[in-house]
Parts: C-alpha cells; sequence; structure tokens
C-alpha cells in the first residue's frame, strides 16, 4: 500500500521509528523490536538511514523484512547528499524489488570527517525530483515547525518546503518538538502558504538527560519552562527522569489529537516498551471512548 493513501482511510495515522543495529551487533536484535511495536498494530514502521551514526547498509534489509514477513507497511528513509545519481537508482531498484513502495526523501547532514560531496544532489527536493522520475512510490518529506537549524528564518525555511512539496511530496513528518503550540502556530503558517498535505507530528519522549541535551544541539527544538521544570527535578533521579518523559509525551500526544492531528510519528528509539507505554495507554483511552474492544488510537 502507499502511504500517501492512508490518510484518507485512517485518522490519525500512527507510525513508529526506528533505526538499524549498528555494523557491530546482528541484525536480528532489531526483530526483538519489531516484534515488540507490532502488537501495537501500527499503520506504518519507518526505518532510518545512517542517522546518528546507524549503519545505510540494512535500512533495505530491515523495511523488506517489515513488509513482507511482519505484514506492516514499511517506510524506507533515504538520504541523498553523499550519494551519486547511479547509487540512488539502485536503492531505489531494491525497494521496487522487496515491495517497498514508500520513502522518506531527505537531504541527510554532511558527516563530521572525510566528507567527500559528489554534487549530485544540493537539496532534497533534487532526490523527490529522481524518485519521482525513476517511479511510483509514495514519497514523505520531513519538515521543522521550529525552522531547520541551518535556515536563517521559519518563514524562509516554509518558502523552501514549498519548493520542496511542489516536487512531489505526499505526506510530512515533523521534526521533534516539545511544545505543541510551535505545531499549532506551523501549522496555520503552512496552511496559509498553501501547503496542505497532511503533516504527522514528531514525537520522541525523553528518557534521559544525554539524549535531550543531544537532541536539542541536533534539532534547535525549543524547551517549554514546564519541561526545564521536570528535567530539574528528576535530572539525578534516572527512573523517575523516565518516567516524566512517557508521560510528558503521552501528554503531548493526548493534546495533539484533541486538536485534530493527522498523524503521530513515534520516534521509538528501538524501545517497543516505551512505545507499548504512550501508544498502548491512549489506545485505552480511545477504546474507553468508542467502545471497541480492539483498537489503536
Ligand atoms: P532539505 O529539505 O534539503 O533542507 C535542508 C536545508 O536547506 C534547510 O535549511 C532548508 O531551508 C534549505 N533549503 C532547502 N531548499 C533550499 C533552496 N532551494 N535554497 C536554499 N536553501 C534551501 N537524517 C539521516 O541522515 N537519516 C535519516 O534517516 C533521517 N531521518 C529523518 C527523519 C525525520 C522525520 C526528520 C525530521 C529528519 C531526519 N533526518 C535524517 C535528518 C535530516 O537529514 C536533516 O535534518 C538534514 O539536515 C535536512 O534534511 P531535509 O531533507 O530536511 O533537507
Amino acid at each position: 500500500m502507499f502511504i500517501r493513501d492512508l490518510f484518507s482511510i485512517k485518522s490519525p495515522v500512527i507510525s513508529f521509528e526506528i533505526f538499524p543495529p549498528k555494523k557491530e551487533y546482528p541484525i536480528e536484535v532489531v526483530y526483538d523490536t519489531i516484534e515488540g511495536l507490532e502488537e501495537l498494530n501500527p499503520d506504518f514502521i519507518s526505518v532510518t538511514y545512517g542517522a546518528g551514526g546507524s549503519s545505510k547498509d540494512r535500512t533495505i534489509e530491515i523495511a523488506s523484512k517489515i513488509k513482507n514477513e511482519y505484514k506492516i507497511e514499511a517506510l524506507a528513509h533515504l538520504t541523498c547528499y553523499t550519494s551519486t545519481r547511479a547509487e540512488t537508482e539502485s536503492i531505489l531498484k531494491e525497494l521496487k524489488i522487496n515491495n517497498v513502495n514508500n520513502i522518506l526523501a531527505l537531504r541527510g547532514d554532511p558527516p563530521a570527517h572525510g566528507f567527500e560531496y559528489k554534487k549530485d544532489y544540493e537539496y532534497a527536493k533534487d532526490l523527490i525530483k529522481h524518485i519521482k522520475e525513476f517511479g511510483d512510490f509514495s514519497i514523505g518529506a520531513a519538515c521543522y515547525p521550529e525552522g531547520h537549524i541551518e535556515c536563517d528564518s521559519l518563514d524562509k525555511d516554509i518558502e523552501n518546503l514549498k519548493q520542496k512539496v511542489s516536487c512531489g511530496v505526499d505526506f510530512l513528518i515533523t521534526q521533534l518538538f516539545f511544545d505543541n503550540e510551535k505545531f499549532y502556530n506551523y501549522r496555520d503558517k503552512l496552511i496559509k502558504k498553501g501547503i496542505d498535505i497532511p503533516i504527522m507530528a514528531g514525537i520522541m519522549p525523553v528518557l534521559n538527560k544525554n539524549q535531550i541535551k543531544k537532541m536539542v544541539y541536533l534539532s534547535g527544538s525549543s524547551l517549554p519552562k514546564k519541561f526545564i521544570r521536570i528535567i530539574d527535578k528528576y535530572e539525578y533521579q534516572p527512573e523517575a527522569l523516565k518516567e516524566a518523559g512517557i508521560i510528558y509525551a503521552a501528554e503531548q500526544i493526548i493534546d495533539l489529537l484533541s486538536w485534530g492531528v493527522e498523524g503521530i510519528h513515534l520516534y521509538t528509539m528501538n524501545k517497543p516498551d516505551v512505545a507499548n507505554r504512550i501508544i498502548g495507554g491512549i489506545s485505552k483511552i480511545r477504546c474507553a471512548v468508542t467502545e471497541e474492544k480492539e483498537c489503536i488510537i
């Protein structure tokens, strides 16, 4: 199934993001993660491509397994900054052979050391054009409610996003954010600019202080005062901080659902137990309202 078709039959669409294990770990470790997430009946699972130092080589293999063995729709992330068109084409062919029809098309970040810019692509939109020329995929792209970290202003970033979307993007997934008001204001701005494709809210539960520092550094996401108070209060009590992080993410999602969000994309960090606490818990609220026996949000 194409993910673009999901939004007309399901609201909200629920997805999980996982990352491939590093090369030194056996690939099987990720199967436990997928099995844990499978129980939550997601609409799709996405697999990152080289993000945070994870392996690029395993994205296709894992996406294929999700689609063909677990029978869950798969979204393969793909970056282009350091790739040639020939390398991209060979990946696109492999994805098609494996029946993986959905791609999150990204520019990617330059690697820290020994970076060789191959100049075949400058921005994600160049990759999106290439995928459209190549064949029929449902294409997602990234967007940034607080602006991309390299861009001078949110308005300029939205102008760039508009160009990207016009190249053939079906849906957007946001960078993580901790303040829902930022997302709501952003959504309004996009509508005013004529960007009205579905947007999935990217939510990351914060489980420890180092993770918060790293994520804020990488994403530029701002921390609301109430969030900072929680971190300050539980900084030296890791279990309490983890619980507070789970509850904070769940509250964010409940608020997004009551607002009428089109999709929730949970950055699971390969922790199905945490996804279960958040999505499983929220699902119970929905079940209580609808009185359906089996329902996930
Ligand atoms: P682009 O859309 O190309 O934008 C990059 C920058 O260029 C922005 O500042 C934008 O404003 C600017 N820009 C765009 N077009 C123009 C133009 N025409 N003129 C001037 N400036 C322009 N990274 C990975 O390596 N692997 C992953 O799996 C991965 N998954 C991700 C999933 C999500 C949901 C998100 C939000 C991010 C993910 N990333 C991943 C990170 C992403 O690669 C980085 O944020 C990267 O810096 C930007 O990628 P992009 O596709 O948004 O780039």
